[in-house]
C-alpha cells in the first residue's frame, strides 16, 4: 500500500481507498499512476532542496573568498553561516533522496 496525494484536498490517502476518506472526492481508480506522480512529484522537490542547499554552500563560499582575501567580521559571519546550513543541507537531503529511492511504488 502506498499514500498518494488527494487530488482534490491534497490530504494523504491511500492508494487502495476508492475515495478520499477526507474530502469524499472519488479516486477515479487509477491510483498507481498517481501513487506514482506523487512519488515524481517528492523527488523533484527533494531535487529541488538539494539545488538551493547546494546553491546556499557556493554562496557561502564565494561571499568568504569576494575580493580575493578571507572575509572578515559580519562578511565572515554571513559567509560562515550560508556554508553550514548549505552543506548540512545538502547532506540531509541527499540521505532523504536516498531513502526516498529506495522505496517502491
Ligand atoms: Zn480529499
Amino acid at each position: 500500500m502506498a499514500l498518494i496525494e488527494c487530488p482534490v484536498c491534497r490530504k494523504r490517502m491511500s492508494s487502495k481507498a476508492s475515495s478520499c476518506p477526507y474530502c469524499q472526492a472519488k479516486t477515479d481508480g487509477d491510483n498507481g499512476s498517481l501513487a506514482r506522480i506523487s512519488h515524481i512529484q517528492k523527488s523533484s522537490s527533494l531535487m529541488n532542496q538539494s539545488f538551493v542547499a547546494m546553491t546556499l554552500f557556493i554562496a557561502g563560499v564565494v561571499i568568504w573568498f569576494w575580493g580575493g582575501e578571507p572575509a572578515e567580521g559580519l562578511r565572515a559571519n554571513i559567509a560562515g553561516v550560508c556554508f553550514v546550513f548549505g552543506f548540512v543541507g545538502y547532506l540531509i537531503t541527499r540521505v532523504r533522496i536516498v531513502l526516498h529511492k529506495r522505496k517502491s511504488v
